[in-house]
């Protein structure tokens, strides 16, 4: 665009930003101050609601009707005092956002006047109409009413006048509609499998959870500039747009210093979050240009969820205070990296250990090593499984393009681990062991380094690593909600677990000693996942020919891949553990699939328009301007004309044979479209779209980004790559 309209714009977007400062005090002090946490129901509560209800979340036990009463009151009064005058049952349906209904606790009484009201009943169940909502044909219309029930064991919270109560989203029927609730009977199903065998090690062990620990990325824009641009707007990506001559090649922006515009959002944002409890700890730029990260210390995974798609919220509300636009679409930009969410991923008992992380005696780390392998075996046995869960339209211009992992699952384990697996491996045997190789193996076992962190070479290649004390999934969009994987790895560790658990009791009954026959189910596990691990480099040609020989399913079609959520084993998984019965898998699948085709079909429609209505009109103006250039050399030098018109008949010849391709194009697009809009069936109509339709967003962009190129940037009206690369 012209550099008039480009500083105008620019300058809009800086003019009175807002100053922010930390509240007084250390951020210890206030930190978690609009949440009604323990501290919270511990002054607003009796001592003995306060107690069942603690003992409650700790034994995930249903919380009874006159407690319930008890922790509303204390609850309202403690949202009054802090100015609230709204309450909300928030909750997370199937469509990567958060849903809230605000009610007001102010009611009239009868004759006049008024009071706040909320009762236990108002806190633990609402009736919200669930007809708007992605249900997978879940729902018929008749029965559109769904029921959102309070989720104790995540703590409520207050977001400007409005009390927010996390909450689970079910149908009138008790179909699960949204990603808690799954969650939590993952959590609850991987807490048992995992203290059996904890027990094995440590009779003390009550509760195992698993803990998640995010890393959000994220693109900033100035705002001007992104209203400037309806693709960005109407899909969250650019549809067209020539690469900038330099954006990420220098390294540059990676680490580098943070922009004064873009740390007074950050801080803004940190602010936001500490006072909503969220332990957000690191702050930095990305890789590509206006690309940026955060990251939390890891919390119990059902809060660290919610806390996820808060600071999501969090994150897009206080943009707008800064005339900024905040991008969490996995690709937002062709030509330098997309947006992930890393998904650290560990279990913890009640004591604070971490299972995943080796101990420090040879016993803690036979327990460490019977969990680890029961992860490899989780990923063996449903890594398609977590493909799927992460397959989205987002996520597919990002996942095997060589910056975020390729679509190939698989382990890595690093050197120091695949050594302990590999001796165990051939050490090990089916005989009974002598006591001198029983204390061989477990003087080795001992030596596994207590803190591995250090000596894990961090394989930036591997959608799944284990980083020492953790496995860390990358494989996860950044716009997407982070349950659906926790469902998956939860469900499918719980049942690895359970069979480790079982192997053993086995071998104990049939008189092998329990840490031998700990040992050879050990071992057994090992040999049963060597496809699943491989330590070199992912994006290697190499690679992808070797998964193949290993049988190895590379996600090629993120529609193929969402198939999983119906394949056989998976729902055999879900339904062992009554995670999801097998109509909430298929409308799980369907949901999926028919968001992807909707975002292929806004996408297309949006290109069609802007082509159509933008780029044409803008070409043909252009052309016109070097016809009647043309036209007056011809006229003022006649016969040597034709030496000097040269590079405009070029252009001229080349702006009709691109427009002319992108007109047939978007028309043979809109055709497809019409094709597969008649398929009644969504997940072959999503396969449709991917297949025969999605292509033309490239083709289509393909030509405009060449008109881009030649076009006279005075009369090109939308902002370019290296104008949206500035803040
Ligand atoms: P890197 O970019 O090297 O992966 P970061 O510091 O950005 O490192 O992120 C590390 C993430 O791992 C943080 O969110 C942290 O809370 C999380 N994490 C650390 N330990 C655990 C654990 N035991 N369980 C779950 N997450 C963890
Ligand atoms: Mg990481």
């Amino acid at each position: 665009m012209s550099s008039e309209r480009f500083s105008a714009l620019k300058e809009m977007g800086e003019r009175k930003l807002p100053r922010v400062e930390f509240p007084e005090g250390k951020i210890s002090s206030w930190f978690g101050c609009d949440v009604f946490g323990r501290e919270q129901m511990r002054q607003y509560l009796p001592k003995s609601v306060f107690e069942s209800v603690v003992s409650a979340i700790e034994d995930n036990r249903r919380i009874d009707r006159r407690v319930a009463d008890e922790v509303a009151s204390g609850m309202k009064a403690w949202a009054i005092d802090r100015g609230a005058t709204h309450y909300t049952h928030w909750f997370q349906p199937l469509n990567d956002s958060t849903a809230e209904k605000h009610d007001a606790f102010f009611e009239p009484l009868w004759g006049g006047g008024g009071w706040e009201a909320f009762s236990g009943e108002m806190l633990v169940q609402q009736e919200p109409d669930a007809s708007s909502f992605p249900t997978g044909g879940l729902r018929n219309t008749f029965e559109a009413r769904g029921y959102s029930a309070w989720d104790p064991s995540s703590p409520t919270f207050i977001i400007d006048d409005t009390l927010c109560i996390p909450s689970v989203f079910i149908s009138y029927t008790g179909e699960a509609l949204d990603f808690k609730t799954p969650l939590l009977r993952s959590i609850a199903a991987l807490d048992r499998a995992a203290v059996e065998v904890c027990r094995m090690f440590d009779k003390d062990v009550t509760k195992v959870v698993p803990t998640l620990g995010w890393e959000q990325e994220y693109f900033l824009l100035d705002q001007a500039l992104f209203k400037a641009r309806p693709d960005l707007v109407q899909t969250g990506r650019t549809l067209m747009g020539h690469t900038a001559a330099k954006d990420q090649q220098l390294e540059d922006h990676y680490w580098g210093e943070i922009p004064d515009r873009v740390i007074g959002y950050m801080k803004e944002v940190e602010e936001r979050c500490f006072r909503l409890g969220i332990p957000l700890k690191t702050r930095h730029n990305e890789t590509a240009p206006n690309q940026y990260e955060c990251a939390p210390m890891f919390e119990e995974a059902n809060i660290a969820v919610d806390h996820n798609t808060l600071l999501m919220t969090v994150m897009r509300r206080v943009a707008l205070r800064h005339k900024l636009a905040v991008l969490f679409h996995e690709k937002p930009f062709a030509g330098v990296n997309g947006s992930g969410k890393h998904v650290n991923w560990s279990l913890a008992t009640d004591k604070g250990m971490n299972l995943l992380a080796p101990g420090k005696t040879p016993k803690g780390n036979m327990q460490f090593l019977s969990f680890f392998v029961c992860a490899l075996t989780a990923a063996a046995r449903h890594g398609n499984m977590i493909m799927a869960s992460v397959a989205t339209e987002g996520n597919s211009h990002r996942l095997g393009g060589g910056e975020a992992p390729p679509a190939i699952f698989s382990v890595f384990v690093g050197e120091t681990l695949s050594a302990v697996l590999d001796e165990i491996e051939q050490r090990v045997s089916k005989k009974a062991l002598s006591p001198d190789e029983k204390t061989g193996i477990k003087l080795d076992i001992g030596k596994i380094p207590e803190i591995l962190l250090d000596n894990t070479d961090r394989n930036r290649t591997s959608p799944f690593a284990f980083t020492g004390n953790r496995f860390e999934l990358r494989a996860l969009g950044a716009s997407a909600n982070c349950a659906m994987p926790l469902i998956v790895l939860n469900t499918a560790m719980a049942d690895a677990l359970s069979d480790f658990a079982a192997a053993v009791e086995k071998l104990v009954g049939k008189g092998v000693k329990r840490d031998v026959a700990i040992l050879q189910v050990i071992r057994e596990h090992i040999i049963d996942t060597h496809k699943i691990r491989f330590e070199g480099n992912g994006y290697s040609r190499d690679w992808h020919d070797e998964a193949a020989r290993r049988g190895l399913k590379a996600m090629n079609s993120v529609v193929d891949a969402m198939s999983e959520y119906v394949a056989e084993d998976n729902v055999k998984l879900f339904g062992k553990f009554n995670i999801f019965s097998p109509v909430e898998l298929e409308a799980r699948h369907e949901i999926k699939c028919e968001t992807y085709l909707k975002k292929v079909q806004i996408e297309a429609r949006v290109l069609g328009d802007l082509a159509l209505n933008h780029i044409i009109p803008t070409a043909i103006r252009y052309q016109n301007l070097l016809l009647d250039n043309v036209r007056s050399i011809k006229e003022v030098f006649k016969v040597q004309a034709s030496e000097m018109i040269g590079p405009q008949m070029e252009v001229i010849t080349e702006i009709s044979r691109r427009t002319e391709a992108i007109r047939t194009m978007v028309h043979e697009m809109v055709e497809e479209r019409k094709v597969w809009n008649m398929r009644m069936d969504i997940p072959g109509r999503a396969a449709g779209y991917e297949k025969y339709v999605a292509p033309f967003l490239s083709k289509i962009r393909d030509h405009i980004d060449h008109l881009e190129m030649v076009i006279d940037d005075r009369l090109w009206t939308l902002p370019k790559y290296r104008e949206l690369f500035s803040m």
